[in-house]
């Protein structure tokens, strides 16, 4: 059996704990690889080969920093297939799909290549009497970042490239589902020109990230996960001195108003709530129609459209998604869609005795439609993370702009309209933290930042953009004066430029 070990030091490394977690074939059922769970005295000796090589690194130019980041992904372009082929393999998501996990991740590289730029500081000349004033940004030292399964080479790249372009050292904790594509990124980057001991991956669960968590060696972490989790990780990290910034789950709304196009409304309806099987923090879970003639107008094209879902292994091109991760979430979504026909919404469409001839263990669910769900229910209130869609109809506009806007996770929503006034409105008063005009998964581009509002996310700042930038760096300010040999005799109080 295939084992996966750590990367630490510029090269792989085997597991020192002789505990394992299973890493699946999601198209089969069965154990494709076993990695292995990091324990405590293993993170710890990550943290020191990082602590070691953090300072060379820092010392190093922008320009050269840049310049590792111009080959890493050179070298990404060209195994862009062999790391698609082999994301999915273990996450289940299509070839197609994870090439655009693969892409959303090169852009934030993209994006940190631009490192000279962004770490421009200010500078007010003559501030007082011979005097300048300038801030600087510098690096935190050693960073860490803990990652989900369901984007494992999008999320691990948002989140090292900018921290490494800023002069950190990183230890990446991937999801134990999927390891596979963050181990290969980090070979690719010491193939690149990054010294040994700048980035190192530990493979592992609980005692590994609680390591991160406690070390004081660890200046900031990023976590992308569940709410639970990123409460933890956040609380935790916050009491134990370091910045933190989590992202969450997520239970993202899709307005449809009377006025919309309804065929670019389905269209959207069924990439944004069926694709990659619902496995994303952006899937659209809800639709809310307004008024009762939308929604039956809504659901005469959705219906046929759910029913005729292409479900493939995640090797054929041609399917609209594939497996999921793993058996346990496979269970846990189908439970979730018991739950709603006790609660008394109506499905619509079942797609829970899903079977593909050929991949019978697979973890293959068919799409699922609710009609009539209701904000009380569960399968309103929870994450799902499946191929479910639940239809809540609004009577009116204030109603739908009132149900993301109080629904505890404020990640995504989007606006069907073709009324400005109306998106305009929306836009301005939504409690979310990323809308959609007329787009239904708006994740933003590389050079804004990403973030979700409420339970979606804890901390001060956005993941890449400029907010990146502002926490993987402390800024200092300098107040200098020239020449230095000016005498004014001592000063008893605070000084003030006369
Ligand atoms: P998860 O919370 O189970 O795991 C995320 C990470 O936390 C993994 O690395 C895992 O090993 C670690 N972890 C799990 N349990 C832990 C524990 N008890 N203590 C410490 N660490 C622990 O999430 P997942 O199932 O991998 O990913 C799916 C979730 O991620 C969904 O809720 C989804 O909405 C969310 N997500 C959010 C965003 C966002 O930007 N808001 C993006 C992608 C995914």
């Amino acid at each position: 059996m295939r084992e996966i070990g750590h990367f630490v030091d510029g090269k792989r490394v085997s597991g020192a704990s002789g505990r394992f977690a299973d890493v699946f074939n999601p198209n089969t059922g069965e154990v494709q690889a076993k990695v292995a769970l990091a324990k405590h005295s293993e993170v710890e000796h990550a943290i020191a080969v990082a602590e070691r090589a953090q300072p060379a690194w820092a010392a190093t130019n922008p320009q050269r920093r840049a310049r590792v980041m111009f080959k890493f992904l050179d070298l990404v372009q060209k195994e862009f297939d062999e790391l698609a082929r082999l994301l999915s393999s273990e996450h289940g998501k299509t070839f197609p799909d994870a090439k655009g996990d693969i892409q959303r991740g090169i852009e934030v590289v993209e994006f940190a290549c631009g490192i000279p730029n962004l770490l421009k500081g200010e500078f007010s000349e003559g501030a007082g009497p011979g005097i300048d004033l300038f801030s600087i940004r510098q690096p935190l030292g050693v960073v860490a970042g803990i990652t989900p399964f369901n984007f494992p080479a999008m999320i691990p790249m948002w989140k090292f490239a900018p921290a490494l372009a800023c002069g950190n050292a990183y230890i990446l904790k991937p999801s134990e589902r999927d390891p596979s594509v963050p181990m290969r990124l980090a070979e690719l980057l010491v193939e690149a020109g990054l010294p040994a001991g700048v980035l190192n991956v530990v493979n592992g669960d609980k005692e590994a990230v609680d390591t991160l968590l406690t070390d004081p060696r660890i200046k900031a972490i990023g976590f992308v996960g569940s709410t639970p989790i990123a409460e933890y990780i956040y609380t935790t990290g916050c009491a134990n001195g370091k910045r933190v910034q989590c992202f969450g789950g997520a239970k993202n709304h899709m307005i449809v108003m009377p006025d919309a196009d309804m065929d670019q409304a389905v269209d959207a309806l069924i990439g944004a709530g069926y694709g990659s099987a619902g496995e994303r923090c952006m899937a659209v879970s809800v639709a809310v129609p307004v008024g009762v003639k939308t929604a039956d107008k809504l659901l005469e094209k959705l219906v046929p459209r759910v029913e005729n879902l292409r479900i493939g292994p995640s090797t054929d091109a041609q399917a609209d998604y594939g497996p999921m991760v793993t058996r346990a979430l496979l269970d846990k979504v189908k439970d979730y869609v018991d739950s709603g026909i006790k609660e008394g919404a109506k499905l619509l469409v079942d797609g829970r005795g899903f079977k593909l001839q050929g991949y019978e263990n697979g973890n293959f669910m068919g799409g699922c439609l609710f009609d009539h769900v209701t904000p009380d229910m569960r399968i309103y209130k929870e994450e799902i993370f499946g191929p479910v869609l639940s239809v809540v109809r609004a009577k009116d506009y204030e109603e739908a702009v009132r149900l993301p806007s109080e629904h505890e996770y404020g990640n995504g929503v989007a606006i069907f309209t073709r009324d400005g006034d109306t998106a305009r409105d929306f836009t301005s008063r939504v409690q979310v933290g990323m809308v959609g005009v007329n787009f239904a998964i708006p994740v933003p581009l590389a050079y804004y930042t990403f973030g979700g509002w409420k339970r979606s996310g804890f901390g001060d700042l956005n993941q890449h953009g400029p907010d990146a930038i502002r926490f993987y760096t402390k800024t200092k300010t300098v107040t200098a004066r020239w020449p230095s040999g000016t005498k004014e005799g001592a000063e008893f109080v605070i000084p003030t430029m006369k």
